[in-house]
């Protein structure tokens, strides 16, 4: 697991484990119940400089190098989902002002997100558009005071309390990006409740009524906006998800590990069974497979290596799907256990089909990748 990273990034991989041990694990089944974050989580990540810790000192982050942001994703993703989801999409929308926005944006929003003063919402999918997000129906026109956006967000994460929307629509039949305000006249937020896992993500639906922007608010318009500030967004939090399936497999093999040692049945250790030992030998060669491509894909990133998209895209393919493998191995060592709400693995294993799902379905990646690797020269 320590193998090939610096002494540094050791040394953070061992206090984000701590923070995960201490302030994440003892409390993720009761979030997942309740459907929502206690406000002191997102304090307690927000003092220790974890919400964009990839955001520059400048910008209110620490200048987190890839690899690192890799490590951190792995430790939230082995406490809760929500978490890390949450990390996830505060990166995803500070580092789109940043990068795409102007300098008044940037100043305005991106240390807000990072210092968690305000929560951002990355608003791309529709109720009628999902994997194919370039055909969004949500449009924008020009107005006397700027731009006015009308459609519908669907599945937004942290929708409920988000002070801050990325939204893409269209105008003038080309794709744009917005900063709308949660206070703008015409904005209001459904919650989702009842999903089958990150539960705690506090996804809303988003109803855009006439609600007018100013000017300064347009992020990006033209041909490439999908491709420049969606893309380079979902790249973003597909690292994070990628690594965070290796984190939620890992903490499946743990429980399953110490299960194994102190179940007994017929007389023995449950992990004394040949046919409980190889579910065990599956899933930690899952774990260790799936963070090789991670780390792989994360100094890829750390160089700009002009692969790390692809490198990417195949570390989350590849994580998701074994997290959910490991997840239900998980669940049924622990036999009836495994479903109950007093173990994490019934949590971990939905949370792990969920991961198959956000930042492009396993489906519309393995068209992806394959895209991608005819086209190499
Ligand atoms: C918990 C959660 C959090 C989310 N958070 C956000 C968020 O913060 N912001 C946001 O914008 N969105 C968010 N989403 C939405 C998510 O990005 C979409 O659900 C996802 O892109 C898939 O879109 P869809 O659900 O409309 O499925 P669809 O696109 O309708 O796909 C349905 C099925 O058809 C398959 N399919 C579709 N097209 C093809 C094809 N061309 N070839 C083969 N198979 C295909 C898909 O793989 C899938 O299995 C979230 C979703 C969930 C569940």
């Amino acid at each position: 697991m320590l193998h090939g990273l610096t002494t540094d990034q050791r040394d953070n991989l061992l206090a984000f484990a701590r923070f995960t041990d201490e302030h994440l694990l003892p409390h993720a089944n009761t979030w997942d119940h309740q459907e929502r974050l206690d406000d002191s989580i997102i304090a307690e990540l927000a003092a220790a400089h974890r919400l964009v810790p990839t955001l520059p000192v400048e910008a209110g982050g620490t200048g987190m190098d890839a690899v690192t942001y890799g490590l951190l994703s792995e430790e939230l993703g082995r406490g809760c989902g929500s978490v890390r989801n949450l990390v996830a999409v505060q990166g995803m929308v500070a580092h789109a002002i940043l990068r795409w926005g102007s300098k008044t944006l940037a100043d305005r929003w991106a240390p807000a997100i990072g210092t968690g003063s305000v929560i951002g919402s990355f608003a791309l999918t529709e109720p009628e558009v999902g994997s194919d997000a370039r055909n969004g129906t949500t449009t924008a026109r020009r107005v006397l005071d700027g731009y006015e956006i009308t459609g519908r967000k669907k599945w937004i994460s942290f929708a409920q309390r988000a002070g801050v929307f990325l939204v893409f629509a269209r105008l003038d039949d080309d794709p744009a990006a917005f900063i709308v305000e949660r206070d703008s006249p015409g904005l209001s937020v459904s919650p989702i409740n009842g999903l089958l896992g990150l539960r705690a993500s506090e996804l809303g639906e988003v109803h855009l009524d006439s609600v007018v922007v100013p000017e300064s608010n347009l992020l990006s318009h033209g041909r490439l906006t999908f491709d420049l500030v969606a893309t380079s967004s979902l790249d973003y939090g597909r690292y994070s998800t990628a690594y965070g399936s290796v984190g939620l497999a890992q903490g499946c093999l743990d429980a399953s590990l110490e299960y194994a040692r102190n179940r007994v049945q017929f007389d023995v250790p449950l992990a004394e069974h040949q046919l409980v030992q190889q579910a065990l030998t599956e899933m930690v060669t899952s774990v260790e497979a799936a963070r090789l491509l991670c780390r792989q894909a994360g100094q890829m990133r750390a160089s700009s290596h002009r692969d790390a998209i692809r490198q990417t895209l195949i570390a989350k393919y590849f994580a998701s799907r074994a997290g959910f493998e490991v997840a239900a191995s998980a669940v049924q060592i622990h036999g009836a256990n495994g479903v109950s709400a007093d173990y994490p693995v019934q949590r971990y294993l939905r949370d792990a089909k969920i991961q198959e799902i956000i930042e492009g379905t396993s489906q519309i990646q393995q068209v992806q990748i394959a895209d991608l690797t005819l086209a190499r020269t």
